[in-house]
Protein backbone atom coordinates (compact mmCIF):
# COMPACT_ATOMS: atom_id res chain seq x y z
CA UNK A 1 0.00 0.00 0.00
CA UNK A 2 0.91 3.47 -0.70
CA UNK A 3 3.61 4.97 2.07
CA UNK A 4 2.06 2.44 4.48
CA UNK A 5 4.58 1.60 6.86
CA UNK A 6 5.18 -1.98 9.09
CA UNK A 7 6.80 -0.63 12.62
CA UNK A 8 8.78 -2.85 14.37
CA UNK A 9 10.54 -1.33 16.68
CA UNK A 10 13.77 -2.19 15.82
CA UNK A 11 17.48 -1.71 17.49
CA UNK A 12 19.62 0.10 15.58
CA UNK A 13 22.43 -3.02 14.34
CA UNK A 14 19.06 -4.51 13.01
CA UNK A 15 17.65 -1.52 11.55
CA UNK A 16 21.07 -1.06 10.05
CA UNK A 17 20.70 -4.70 8.15
CA UNK A 18 17.66 -3.76 7.10
CA UNK A 19 18.82 -1.04 5.47
CA UNK A 20 21.84 -3.32 2.88
CA UNK A 21 18.66 -5.34 2.87
CA UNK A 22 16.40 -2.81 0.74
CA UNK A 23 13.62 -3.49 3.02
CA UNK A 24 11.41 -0.62 3.01
CA UNK A 25 8.03 0.96 4.31
CA UNK A 26 5.21 4.09 3.48
CA UNK A 27 1.90 6.74 5.37
CA UNK A 28 -1.32 9.56 5.58
CA UNK A 29 -1.82 11.98 7.65
CA UNK A 30 -5.32 13.68 9.90
CA UNK A 31 -7.76 18.68 10.13
CA UNK A 32 -9.01 21.67 11.85
CA UNK A 33 -9.03 20.09 15.27
CA UNK A 34 -9.82 22.77 18.74
CA UNK A 35 -5.95 23.73 19.79
CA UNK A 36 -5.98 24.73 23.35
CA UNK A 37 -8.85 22.17 24.43
CA UNK A 38 -6.72 19.51 23.18
CA UNK A 39 -3.24 19.63 24.17
CA UNK A 40 -2.16 17.20 25.92
CA UNK A 41 0.13 16.73 29.15
CA UNK A 42 3.46 14.23 28.68
CA UNK A 43 6.28 13.87 30.52
CA UNK A 44 8.08 17.00 31.21
CA UNK A 45 11.32 17.28 29.89
CA UNK A 46 12.91 18.33 33.54
CA UNK A 47 11.69 14.66 35.30
CA UNK A 48 12.09 12.30 31.91
CA UNK A 49 15.59 11.37 31.64
CA UNK A 50 18.38 13.15 29.57
CA UNK A 51 17.31 11.45 26.55
CA UNK A 52 14.64 13.52 25.92
CA UNK A 53 16.61 16.45 26.29
CA UNK A 54 19.24 14.82 23.76
CA UNK A 55 16.06 14.61 21.25
CA UNK A 56 14.81 18.27 21.91
CA UNK A 57 15.55 21.31 20.14
CA UNK A 58 14.43 24.89 20.13
CA UNK A 59 11.34 25.05 17.98
CA UNK A 60 10.94 27.15 15.20
CA UNK A 61 7.75 29.44 14.15
CA UNK A 62 6.30 30.22 18.21
CA UNK A 63 5.48 33.68 19.47
CA UNK A 64 4.24 34.44 23.08
CA UNK A 65 0.42 34.19 23.75
CA UNK A 66 -0.78 35.74 26.92
CA UNK A 67 0.48 33.29 29.86
CA UNK A 68 1.35 30.40 27.15
CA UNK A 69 3.10 29.89 24.16
CA UNK A 70 1.69 30.08 20.46
CA UNK A 71 2.56 27.41 17.74
CA UNK A 72 2.69 29.12 14.55
CA UNK A 73 3.58 25.73 13.18
CA UNK A 74 0.55 24.87 11.23
CA UNK A 75 -2.41 25.96 11.20
CA UNK A 76 -3.85 24.33 14.89
CA UNK A 77 -2.10 27.10 16.19
CA UNK A 78 -2.22 25.49 19.36
CA UNK A 79 -1.07 27.42 22.55
CA UNK A 80 0.86 25.96 25.01
CA UNK A 81 0.60 26.68 28.90
CA UNK A 82 3.57 25.85 31.02
CA UNK A 83 4.13 22.01 30.30
CA UNK A 84 1.70 21.47 27.77
CA UNK A 85 2.30 19.25 24.66
CA UNK A 86 0.90 20.22 21.79
CA UNK A 87 -2.20 18.22 19.42
CA UNK A 88 1.10 16.66 17.37
CA UNK A 89 2.28 15.59 20.66
CA UNK A 90 5.76 16.43 19.85
CA UNK A 91 5.82 20.47 20.97
CA UNK A 92 6.63 21.43 24.25
CA UNK A 93 6.53 24.45 26.44
CA UNK A 94 9.36 23.75 28.76
CA UNK A 95 9.66 27.14 31.76
CA UNK A 96 8.51 29.42 28.51
CA UNK A 97 10.26 28.30 25.82
CA UNK A 98 8.94 25.77 23.01
CA UNK A 99 11.41 23.03 22.07
CA UNK A 100 10.50 19.72 19.66
CA UNK A 101 10.69 16.63 21.26
CA UNK A 102 11.28 14.95 17.78
CA UNK A 103 14.45 15.86 16.75
CA UNK A 104 17.12 13.15 15.70
CA UNK A 105 14.79 9.89 17.07
CA UNK A 106 13.09 8.13 14.19
CA UNK A 107 10.69 5.84 14.98
CA UNK A 108 10.77 4.75 11.29
CA UNK A 109 13.75 4.31 9.19
CA UNK A 110 13.31 2.23 5.78
CA UNK A 111 15.33 1.99 2.50
CA UNK A 112 11.73 2.34 -0.14
CA UNK A 113 11.20 2.36 -3.69
CA UNK A 114 10.41 6.40 -4.53
CA UNK A 115 7.30 4.52 -6.47
CA UNK A 116 6.27 4.10 -2.78
CA UNK A 117 5.23 7.71 -1.88
CA UNK A 118 4.15 7.51 -4.30
CA UNK A 119 6.13 9.95 -6.73
CA UNK A 120 5.97 8.52 -10.59
CA UNK A 121 7.57 11.22 -12.32
CA UNK A 122 10.37 11.85 -9.96
CA UNK A 123 13.59 9.70 -10.83
CA UNK A 124 11.90 6.44 -11.03
CA UNK A 125 13.29 3.23 -9.99
CA UNK A 126 15.44 5.09 -7.60
CA UNK A 127 15.68 4.38 -3.85
CA UNK A 128 14.63 6.95 -0.82
CA UNK A 129 15.86 6.67 2.73
CA UNK A 130 12.74 7.35 4.35
CA UNK A 131 12.70 8.45 8.14
CA UNK A 132 9.85 10.08 10.66
CA UNK A 133 9.49 10.48 14.28
CA UNK A 134 5.98 10.00 15.56
CA UNK A 135 3.10 12.42 15.94
CA UNK A 136 0.62 14.20 13.59
CA UNK A 137 -1.43 17.18 13.84
CA UNK A 138 -4.29 15.37 12.09
CA UNK A 139 -6.69 12.76 13.35
CA UNK A 140 -7.35 10.80 10.55
CA UNK A 141 -10.27 8.02 10.95
CA UNK A 142 -8.44 6.39 8.45
CA UNK A 143 -4.68 6.52 9.04
CA UNK A 144 -2.84 3.76 7.98
CA UNK A 145 0.08 4.43 9.94
CA UNK A 146 -1.44 5.47 13.36
CA UNK A 147 0.43 3.45 15.63
CA UNK A 148 3.35 5.94 15.02
CA UNK A 149 1.10 8.94 14.37
CA UNK A 150 -1.16 8.67 17.14
CA UNK A 151 1.60 8.73 19.76
CA UNK A 152 4.33 10.91 21.14
CA UNK A 153 7.89 10.46 20.48
CA UNK A 154 8.05 8.85 24.17
CA UNK A 155 5.56 6.21 23.13
CA UNK A 156 7.61 4.72 20.25
CA UNK A 157 11.02 2.95 19.83
CA UNK A 158 13.29 5.10 18.66
CA UNK A 159 16.88 5.11 16.65
CA UNK A 160 19.09 7.88 17.51
CA UNK A 161 20.02 9.57 13.84
CA UNK A 162 21.16 12.72 14.20
CA UNK A 163 20.45 14.73 10.83
CA UNK A 164 24.61 13.67 9.83
CA UNK A 165 23.55 10.23 10.61
CA UNK A 166 20.33 9.88 8.24
CA UNK A 167 23.13 11.92 5.05
CA UNK A 168 25.58 9.34 5.77
CA UNK A 169 23.02 6.32 5.58
CA UNK A 170 21.29 7.39 3.19
CA UNK A 171 25.03 7.66 0.68
CA UNK A 172 25.81 4.00 2.18
CA UNK A 173 22.46 2.97 1.55
CA UNK A 174 23.08 4.22 -2.60
CA UNK A 175 19.65 5.94 -1.80
CA UNK A 176 19.35 9.66 -4.45
CA UNK A 177 16.43 10.99 -1.71
CA UNK A 178 15.80 11.60 1.61
CA UNK A 179 11.86 11.23 2.25
CA UNK A 180 10.16 12.58 5.21
CA UNK A 181 7.50 10.67 5.19
CA UNK A 182 5.21 7.54 7.34
CA UNK A 183 3.98 10.41 9.95
CA UNK A 184 3.63 14.19 9.26
CA UNK A 185 6.76 15.69 8.82
CA UNK A 186 5.52 19.21 9.16
CA UNK A 187 5.53 18.44 13.29
CA UNK A 188 9.18 17.22 12.97
CA UNK A 189 9.83 19.89 11.01
CA UNK A 190 12.88 21.26 12.82
CA UNK A 191 14.66 17.58 12.46
CA UNK A 192 13.12 17.15 8.58
CA UNK A 193 14.69 20.52 8.01
CA UNK A 194 18.08 20.32 9.07
CA UNK A 195 18.69 17.39 7.76
CA UNK A 196 17.22 18.80 4.04
CA UNK A 197 19.95 21.49 4.41
CA UNK A 198 22.86 18.87 4.86
CA UNK A 199 21.89 16.50 2.15
CA UNK A 200 21.62 19.25 -0.52
CA UNK A 201 25.37 19.87 0.44
CA UNK A 202 26.36 16.06 -0.31
CA UNK A 203 23.79 16.44 -3.61
CA UNK A 204 20.85 14.08 -2.08
CA UNK A 205 17.35 15.37 -2.78
CA UNK A 206 14.60 15.65 -0.56
CA UNK A 207 11.02 14.71 -0.75
CA UNK A 208 8.42 15.37 1.35
CA UNK A 209 5.03 13.67 1.86
CA UNK A 210 2.40 15.35 3.97
CA UNK A 211 -0.96 16.44 4.39
CA UNK A 212 0.04 19.85 3.54
CA UNK A 213 -1.51 21.67 6.89
CA UNK A 214 1.48 23.90 7.41
CA UNK A 215 1.31 27.75 7.66
CA UNK A 216 2.86 29.60 5.25
CA UNK A 217 5.68 31.36 6.73
CA UNK A 218 7.54 27.55 7.55
CA UNK A 219 6.03 26.21 4.34
CA UNK A 220 7.91 29.14 2.02
CA UNK A 221 11.22 27.97 3.74
CA UNK A 222 10.83 24.35 3.64
CA UNK A 223 10.66 24.92 -0.39
CA UNK A 224 13.82 26.47 0.03
CA UNK A 225 15.29 22.95 0.90
CA UNK A 226 12.83 20.07 -0.45
CA UNK A 227 12.74 19.28 -4.21
CA UNK A 228 9.32 17.03 -4.34
CA UNK A 229 6.11 16.90 -2.45
CA UNK A 230 3.29 14.39 -2.36
CA UNK A 231 0.39 16.06 -1.01
CA UNK A 232 -2.94 14.37 0.67
CA UNK A 233 -5.62 15.93 -0.89
CA UNK A 234 -8.62 14.36 1.63
CA UNK A 235 -11.47 15.99 0.22
CA UNK A 236 -12.42 18.86 -1.58
CA UNK A 237 -15.66 19.16 1.09
CA UNK A 238 -15.18 21.11 4.27
CA UNK A 239 -17.48 19.36 6.19
CA UNK A 240 -15.86 16.44 5.02
CA UNK A 241 -12.02 17.32 5.74
CA UNK A 242 -13.11 18.18 9.32
CA UNK A 243 -15.09 14.93 10.04
CA UNK A 244 -12.76 12.97 8.65
CA UNK A 245 -9.41 14.24 9.49
CA UNK A 246 -10.09 17.44 12.25
CA UNK A 247 -7.92 19.70 9.55
CA UNK A 248 -9.87 21.84 6.69
CA UNK A 249 -9.26 21.81 2.99
CA UNK A 250 -8.23 25.28 2.96
CA UNK A 251 -5.08 25.67 4.18
CA UNK A 252 -4.20 22.38 1.93
CA UNK A 253 -5.10 24.28 -1.32
CA UNK A 254 -2.59 26.99 -0.45
CA UNK A 255 -0.17 24.66 0.01
CA UNK A 256 -0.65 23.47 -3.33
CA UNK A 257 -0.28 26.80 -4.77
CA UNK A 258 2.67 28.20 -3.17
CA UNK A 259 4.68 24.21 -4.04
CA UNK A 260 3.84 24.98 -7.22
CA UNK A 261 5.14 28.78 -7.31
CA UNK A 262 7.97 27.86 -5.31
CA UNK A 263 8.99 25.14 -8.42
CA UNK A 264 8.60 21.87 -5.85
CA UNK A 265 8.28 18.97 -8.01
CA UNK A 266 4.46 18.40 -6.78
CA UNK A 267 1.92 14.97 -6.69
CA UNK A 268 -1.18 14.91 -5.16
CA UNK A 269 -2.95 11.75 -3.40
CA UNK A 270 -6.79 11.13 -3.21
CA UNK A 271 -8.01 8.30 -1.59
CA UNK A 272 -11.21 7.62 -2.44
CA UNK A 273 -13.10 6.26 1.00
CA UNK A 274 -16.57 5.14 0.79
CA UNK A 275 -19.00 7.21 1.45
CA UNK A 276 -16.94 9.91 2.53
CA UNK A 277 -14.71 11.22 -0.44
CA UNK A 278 -15.61 9.27 -3.16
CA UNK A 279 -18.31 11.60 -4.34
CA UNK A 280 -18.08 11.82 -8.05
CA UNK A 281 -19.41 15.62 -8.40
CA UNK A 282 -16.64 16.79 -5.60
CA UNK A 283 -14.13 14.71 -7.40
CA UNK A 284 -15.36 16.36 -10.73
CA UNK A 285 -15.10 20.46 -8.71
CA UNK A 286 -11.63 19.09 -7.31
CA UNK A 287 -10.14 18.25 -10.30
CA UNK A 288 -11.14 21.67 -12.21
CA UNK A 289 -9.82 23.55 -9.20
CA UNK A 290 -6.55 21.63 -10.16
CA UNK A 291 -6.42 22.81 -13.46
CA UNK A 292 -7.84 26.16 -13.06
CA UNK A 293 -4.54 26.44 -10.80
CA UNK A 294 -2.20 25.19 -13.29
CA UNK A 295 -1.80 21.92 -11.76
CA UNK A 296 -2.88 19.95 -14.71
CA UNK A 297 0.49 18.58 -15.27
CA UNK A 298 0.80 17.15 -11.41
CA UNK A 299 0.23 13.47 -11.09
CA UNK A 300 -2.83 12.70 -9.63
CA UNK A 301 -2.42 9.13 -7.63
CA UNK A 302 -6.79 8.34 -6.92
CA UNK A 303 -5.89 5.30 -4.29
CA UNK A 304 -8.08 2.90 -2.89
CA UNK A 305 -8.89 2.39 0.32
CA UNK A 306 -8.41 -0.44 2.37
CA UNK A 307 -10.51 -0.72 5.88
CA UNK A 308 -8.27 0.30 8.50
CA UNK A 309 -8.15 1.65 11.89
CA UNK A 310 -11.10 3.52 12.73
CA UNK A 311 -13.36 3.05 9.42
CA UNK A 312 -12.61 -1.01 9.36
CA UNK A 313 -15.92 -1.18 8.85
CA UNK A 314 -16.33 0.28 5.24
CA UNK A 315 -15.57 -2.07 2.13
CA UNK A 316 -12.61 -1.87 -0.23
CA UNK A 317 -13.30 1.39 -2.83
CA UNK A 318 -14.79 -0.39 -5.63
CA UNK A 319 -12.39 -0.43 -9.16
CA UNK A 320 -15.65 1.05 -10.82
CA UNK A 321 -15.24 4.01 -8.68
CA UNK A 322 -11.54 4.68 -9.05
CA UNK A 323 -12.12 4.39 -13.01
CA UNK A 324 -14.80 6.88 -12.74
CA UNK A 325 -12.67 9.78 -10.73
CA UNK A 326 -9.81 8.43 -13.57
CA UNK A 327 -12.16 9.33 -16.13
CA UNK A 328 -13.05 12.42 -14.55
CA UNK A 329 -9.87 14.13 -13.81
CA UNK A 330 -8.85 13.40 -17.27
CA UNK A 331 -12.27 14.80 -18.71
CA UNK A 332 -11.16 18.10 -16.71
CA UNK A 333 -7.69 18.07 -18.52
CA UNK A 334 -5.97 16.55 -15.19
CA UNK A 335 -2.91 15.13 -17.96
CA UNK A 336 -1.86 12.50 -15.76
CA UNK A 337 -4.10 10.97 -13.15
CA UNK A 338 -3.44 7.62 -11.78
CA UNK A 339 -4.83 4.56 -10.30
CA UNK A 340 -3.19 3.51 -6.81
CA UNK A 341 -3.62 0.57 -4.52
CA UNK A 342 -4.80 -1.71 -7.56
CA UNK A 343 -1.03 -3.44 -8.60
CA UNK A 344 -1.76 -4.62 -12.49
CA UNK A 345 -4.18 -2.17 -13.07
CA UNK A 346 -3.54 -0.34 -16.58
CA UNK A 347 -3.82 2.95 -15.03
CA UNK A 348 -0.86 2.87 -12.81
CA UNK A 349 1.30 3.15 -15.84
CA UNK A 350 2.23 6.44 -17.38
CA UNK A 351 0.90 7.35 -21.25
CA UNK A 352 2.49 10.09 -22.59
CA UNK A 353 -0.26 13.04 -22.56
CA UNK A 354 0.81 14.24 -26.05
CA UNK A 355 0.79 10.85 -28.63
CA UNK A 356 -1.28 8.46 -25.90
CA UNK A 357 1.69 5.70 -26.26
CA UNK A 358 2.62 4.14 -22.67
CA UNK A 359 6.17 5.75 -21.58
CA UNK A 360 6.17 3.66 -18.34
CA UNK A 361 5.23 0.63 -17.53
CA UNK A 362 4.59 -0.44 -13.83
CA UNK A 363 4.05 -3.45 -12.00
CA UNK A 364 3.42 -2.15 -7.83
CA UNK A 365 6.69 -0.15 -7.26
CA UNK A 366 8.73 -1.71 -9.87
CA UNK A 367 9.48 -0.39 -13.49
CA UNK A 368 9.22 -2.55 -16.28
CA UNK A 369 9.94 -0.35 -19.04
CA UNK A 370 10.74 3.60 -19.22
CA UNK A 371 10.74 5.29 -22.63
CA UNK A 372 11.34 8.41 -21.29
CA UNK A 373 14.63 10.15 -23.04
CA UNK A 374 16.17 13.19 -21.90
CA UNK A 375 12.34 14.09 -20.19
CA UNK A 376 11.05 13.82 -22.88
CA UNK A 377 8.96 10.58 -24.66
CA UNK A 378 10.56 8.33 -26.85
CA UNK A 379 7.76 7.98 -29.42
CA UNK A 380 6.71 11.64 -30.15
CA UNK A 381 9.25 13.99 -28.42
CA UNK A 382 7.25 15.80 -26.08
CA UNK A 383 8.07 17.08 -22.78
CA UNK A 384 7.09 14.88 -19.62
CA UNK A 385 6.64 16.99 -17.24
CA UNK A 386 8.61 15.55 -13.82
CA UNK A 387 12.05 15.40 -12.78
CA UNK A 388 14.10 12.59 -15.03
CA UNK A 389 17.70 11.27 -15.00
CA UNK A 390 19.88 13.09 -17.37
S1 LIG B 1 2.73 21.80 14.82
FE1 LIG B 1 1.86 20.71 16.59
S2 LIG B 1 1.99 22.14 18.31
FE2 LIG B 1 2.27 23.31 16.43
S3 LIG B 1 0.20 24.10 15.93
FE3 LIG B 1 0.52 22.17 14.79
S4 LIG B 1 -0.34 20.56 16.09
FE4 LIG B 1 -0.05 22.37 17.40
Amino acid sequence: MCDAIEYHPVSKRDFLKLCLLGIGGCMMGAGRLSALASTTALPSLATSGSDLWKWSKEASYWEKSGTGLRCTKCPNECVLGTGDTGLCRNRVNHEGKMYTIAYGNPCAVHVDPIEKKPFFHFLPSTRAFSIAAAGCNFRCLNCQNWEISQVSPHETVNDDLMPADVVEECVRTRSESIAYTYSEPTTFFEYAYDTAKLARTRGIRNVWKSNGYIQEAPLRDLCKVIDAANIDLKSFDESTYNRLSGGSLAPVLRTLKIMKEQGVWLEITCLLIPGWTDDPDTIKRMCEWLVANGLADCPVHFTRFMPLYKLTQLPLTSVATLENARAAALKAGVRYPYIGNLPGHEAEHTYCHTCGKMIIERRGFAILENHIQGGTCAFCKARVPGVWRA
